[in-house]
């Protein structure tokens, strides 16, 4: 059995040990020592890191009443050798603050308003946890922050006692053990009480602080997302820089920002409406102006050319647009300095396929797309090859109109 010093004193940074066990497995290196400071995971806690002997601690696991520690290297000792551990303490108090916060938003959640907790999970940048509830309100959740606060501003003591099973009718645990047997309570002043494994802080106060940051529905019920300690007043830094810098780009005040955003996202509705309509106009000009250069061939109107544009999506307004009172065989590749986009049309009644031609030219522009009678378009990558895709699309078309007679 390992003595586990997390427990009796999760404030011990670092303490030498005697070897019980080394052995190699899969290439890793397990050790078993009389005593570590060391958590293993567990109860939603992860394992603590550090080092032993120099050599970095990768996971820690509890094996029945044995803490097994994983190491990369062999850390150069055997079994009755002396080792020294130290922790990664920043790493752990972290874990410490989450654990000890999650236990006090758990206990006023079922204290105060009788919501239970289905599940926790302490994460690298958040906690949550999943209640017992469909439906959580906002005037629920300030209430639970009003309180928990009120907790951690009291510095009641965080302390664990083992309790046996004739003793455990006479404690108001708030949720029933997992294990048989004696059990580890860990006991928030005389406010709450809980079977749990885990580490925490000495007292309610050096949680500091704690913030629920959203909630979502999850399997049917509300689990909330908290910032706990030191991540809570980070996030309270991070969220004041941003108001600060939407404050000044907007030019409000910070309570200004929500209806001037508003009015930002209205205007960029307004003005979405308005190019619409220019491109539109854009499109019924241009689709004139190449008409007015087509070449005749056969009673049909041929136009192929390649145009440079702002904004090449402005060819998605021209099939819409092109006229359908005499015939037409319509090519129109259109280039922007982002973009490529290709349209073919066919109007008045002419019957025209582009599928073969089409597979044959379209890797001058490094092309895509396809479509059937009497539409055609898709999008290119070589500009350069531009002028010789329209070139050769008006040959075949003249060609084929020709012939068809
Ligand atoms: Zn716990």
């Amino acid at each position: 059995m390992t003595e586990k010093l997390f427990h009796s004193n999760p404030y011990e940074i670092c303490t030498d040990a005697k070897v019980v066990s080394l052995e190699k497995k899969h290439g890793i290196w397990e050790l078993v020592c009389d005593r570590t400071v060391f958590y293993p995971e567990g109860g939603g806690q992860p394992a603590d890191r550090g080092t032993i002997s120099g050599i970095p601690v990768i996971d820690v696991r509890k094996r029945g009443d044995v803490v097994v520690h994983t190491l990369e290297l062999h850390p150069q000792c055997n079994p009755g050798d002396t080792v020294s551990m130290e922790l990664d303490w920043n790493h752990r108090y972290e874990y410490m603050q989450q654990h000890s916060g999650q236990h006090i938003i758990s206990a006023v959640f079922y204290r105060a308003l009788g919501i239970g907790t289905l599940s926790v999970h302490l994460g690298e940048s958040y906690a949550t946890i999943e209640t017992d509830r469909s439906e959580i309100t906002d005037g629920e959740i300030s209430q639970t922050e009003d309180l928990v606060q009120e907790i951690l501003c009291s510095n009641m003591p965080i302390t664990d006692q083992y309790i046996s099973q004739e003793e455990m009718d006479d404690i108001d645990l708030r949720r029933e053990p997992q294990v048989a047997g004696t059990v580890r309570v860990i006991r928030i002043g005389g406010y709450d009480a809980a079977p749990c494994g885990g580490v925490h802080v000495g007292s309610t106060g050096e949680v500091r602080l704690v913030k629920c940051i959203s909630r979502e529905k999850i399997r049917g019920h509300v689990r909330t997302v908290w910032k706990i300690g030191q991540r809570a007043a980070a996030d309270y830094r991070e969220l004041t820089d941003i108001t600060l810098q939407l404050s000044t780009l907007l030019s409000v005040p910070r309570d200004g920002i929500i209806s001037r955003v508003e009015t930002v996202l209205e205007d960029q509705k307004r003005l979405q409406l308005h190019i619409q309509h220019l491109e539109s106009s854009l499109a019924v000009n241009l689709i004139a102006q190449m008409s007015n250069r087509a070449e005749l061939v056969d009673h049909v109107r041929i136009v192929s050319e390649t145009i440079q544009v702002s904004d090449a999506s402005i060819i998605r307004h021209m099939n819409a647009l092109l006229p359908q009172d005499y015939p037409l065989v319509f090519c129109c590749v259109c280039i922007s300095e982002q973009s490529l986009r290709w349209l073919i049309g066919v109007t008045g009644g002419v019957q025209i396929d582009f599928s073969a031609i089409l597979k044959e030219v379209l890797p001058i522009i490094e092309g895509k797309g396809g479509g059937r009678y009497p539409l055609w378009q898709g999008a290119g990558t070589r500009a350069e090859g531009a002028e010789e895709f329209t070139r050769k699309i008006r040959r075949w078309i003249r060609q084929y109109l020709t012939a068809r007679n």
